[in-house]
């Protein structure tokens, strides 16, 4: 029995689960999860289908890449992952997509704005969009610098507050305590995404939404005194 049997199949159960929430086409995008204790990630091998994913196929490296166990190549992203994971200590997993509606916002350069209560559950501010990525950066080491792009948008804000980010150019990643709150934060970022294009074009003057709601509906899902659904207070990631 692997040692990392538990975090593979946490691993493989999100990959699996990614094509039935709409957000990836063919073998697009990446789940990974991490078990802290062990420093070991898990993550999709590259370029597997999702239909014929066997949990024996899950990838496991250390946090400097080094492999643990696995006979494939892990994801082309895996430094980007391996990078949050070092920078960001309290996320448990990860989620890489190139889903439409937060692409079309990475590739216009467009952090999301609030414009209203549903983005506002999730995040106290705008979803950002990194820099667009340097040359020099680009022949450095591409993947890693990837990830260094996305840990500077995160200087003066919260990675726990707001787990979601748009990598300019490219695509959104969203992370969690889990490699499963971080799928449901994938989904929910899409679809801020989308409503956010649609409010825009019904009118492109919406204003962002008022500070007083922002933070009502913020901080009775994420604040101290939580009391949104059934969750204890303080904990994050509530469902609808
Ligand atoms: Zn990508």
């Amino acid at each position: 029995m692997s040692r990392y049997a538990a975090l593979k199949e946490e691993a493989w159960k999100a990959n699996c689960a990614l094509p039935g929430t709409g957000l990836v086409l063919h073998t697009f995008g990446n789940v990974s999860a991490i078990d802290r204790n062990e420093g070991a990630v898990a993550i999709k091998p590259s370029g597997v289908p999702y239909a014929g994913l066997r949990i024996e196929d899950i990838v496991v490296v250390d946090l400097e890449n080094k492999l643990l166990e696995g006979s494939l190549k892990p994801s082309s992203d895996v430094k980007t992952h391996l990078l949050l994971y070092r920078t960001f200590p309290k996320i448990g997993g990860i989620v890489h997509t190139h889903s439409r509606y937060a692409t079309a916002w990475a590739q216009a350069i467009r952090p999301i704005p609030v414009f209203g209560t549903t983005h506002a559950d999730f995040c106290p501010g705008e979803i950002p969009c990194t820099k667009v990525i340097a040359d020099a950066a680009i022949r450095r080491d591409y993947e890693e610098e990837t990830g260094k792009q996305i840990t500077s948008a995160f200087r003066s804000r919260s990675y726990e507050e707001t787990p979601m980010v748009l990598v300019a150019c490219h695509g959104p990643f969203a992370w969690g305590k889990s490699a499963e709150e971080a799928l449901y934060h994938a989904v929910m970022l899409e679809e801020i995404a989308h409503i956010a294009l649609l409010t825009l074009q019904v009118n492109p003057r919406t204003p962002r939404l008022k500070k007083t709601l922002l933070q009502k509906h913020f901080q009775r899902k994420h604040g101290p005194d939580a009391y949104y659904g059934q969750m204890q207070a303080g904990t994050k990631g509530g469902k609808q």
